[in-house]
């Protein structure tokens, strides 16, 4: 047996095999998936955007319109022939949609939280960093010649106890937070992170990915809702999940936008997105102050299901993820087929995407979910653990 082979037999014995498989996004919430129709309940296109027909059809027409955007290459990197018009139009939109002096687009979120720490850090600075940050960050961090700590989960007096010991020490501290975690749905508490950025004068760097969209009066996420938006020096917004397109974006100032367009190496060293793809994002972009209704919808089955999933004896925190801990990882794989033999797909969240010992189901709701539905799921949930 060679290495790769018994990298794999541990994977295996471990419980933590991960395959890939065809999938096929049909409208209103459902997929296809093994042949079969399945209510889709893993996905994070919260509003249901992704799979609306009207707002396609109403794109495609915006299309047939505008044949420059129908591009499916963009044939090199933005800083050469890559930046599509369109790539302005949509920062410019932005801007204004913060209020923000800069706003810079990337690939995905992997791209931003990977290129944005390493450009605008050196072995001066310090980097402290949530304990549950996605892994996009923890590898931004990686690549980064800071000094690194990470501070135990949301606890603001374990953070605030390293920046009295080390804020004098160095030049810039950076603070990295998530605003609602992507495996357990809570929310960090952004006017705390705020008061102590301004305390210890550091920059405040929030990863928005799970709020943009579906959270806050006009969409702009947890940040809007708190009333924090302009007190943020870097807020990353991805357009992969309610904003259901493609890539990521940076809202911050216009000194760090214009050293990043000079140093971040993921937006120098890749090719751009072709300008399809960032037309559908502006499209959405623009519109998203406008779906209040789907966020009004979402709100509404965030309370129903999270009160079903805390009868049944789990911890929920009140938002559109809802983490359902088994613990075993192989307990986590058993139930998530289950579910999906009767025609709900959820996916076992397995370490390390989570910690050891804390393998779940992670439920994600869509604003087009039909509520009744629910109680079937937690009805199965329920015989499958009993
Ligand atoms: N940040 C967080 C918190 C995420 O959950 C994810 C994706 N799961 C990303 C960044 C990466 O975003 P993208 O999918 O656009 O690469």
């Amino acid at each position: 047996m060679n290495v790769f082979e018994k990298t794999l037999e541990q994977i295996e014995s471990a419980g933590l095999t991960r395959t890939l498989k065809a999938i096929r996004n049909d409208s209103s919430g459902y997929c296809t998936f093994n042949s079969k129709k399945m209510l889709n309940l893993s996905s994070n296109d919260y509003l249901g955007l992704a799979s609306d027909e009207n707002l396609k059809s109403e794109f495609m027409e915006l299309l047939s319109q505008n044949p420059q955007w129908l591009t499916f290459g963009s044939g090199s990197s933005r800083l050469l022939t890559g930046n599509n018009s369109i790539y302005d139009e949509t920062e410019q939109t932005l801007k204004k949609w913060y209020g923000s002096q800069g706003a810079l687009f990337f690939n995905s979120g992997y791209h931003a939280n990977t290129g944005i720490l390493p450009a605008l850090s050196d072995k001066n600075d310090l980097i402290l960093s949530d304990k549950l940050c996605h892994a996009s960050i923890i590898d931004g961090i990686r690549l980064c010649h800071a000094e690194q700590i990470r501070y135990r989960h949301n606890d603001y007096e374990h953070l605030e106890s390293i920046l009295e010991k080390k804020r004098d020490l160095h030049q810039n501290v950076f603070i990295v937070s998530e605003s609602v975690f992507s495996m357990d749905g809570d929310q960090a508490d952004l006017e705390k992170l705020v008061e102590l950025k301004e305390k210890y004068n550091a920059i405040l760097y929030i990863d928005e990915a799970h709020a943009v969209g579906a959270m806050g009066e006009t969409g702009l996420g947890l940040c809007e809702e708190v009333g924090v938006v302009s007190q943020i020096d870097i807020i990353i917004g991805t357009m992969g999940k309610a904003m259901a397109s493609v890539g990521a974006y940076a809202i911050l100032n216009n000194v760090l936008n214009k050293v990043l367009i000079n140093k971040a190496r993921t937006l120098i060293f890749t090719t751009a997105l072709p300008a399809i793809n960032m037309a559908w994002s502006k499209f959405i972009i623009d519109k998203m102050p406008e779906f209040k209704q789907q966020r009004k919808q979402l709100k509404k089955l965030v309370t129903l299901c999270n009160d079903m999933v805390q009868d049944m004896g789990y911890k929920t925190f009140g938002s559109y993820i809802i983490p359902i801990v088994v613990g075993e990882n192989k307990v986590a794989v058993a139930l998530a087929e289950h579910l999906q033999k009767k025609g709900f797909l959820i996916f076992p969240i397995r370490p390390p995407t989570v910690p050891k010992g804390t393998a779940r189901l992670r439920l994600s709701l869509t604003a087009n979910i039909n509520p009744d539905i629910l109680d079937e799921v937690m009805m199965e949930v329920k015989r499958f653990m009993e």
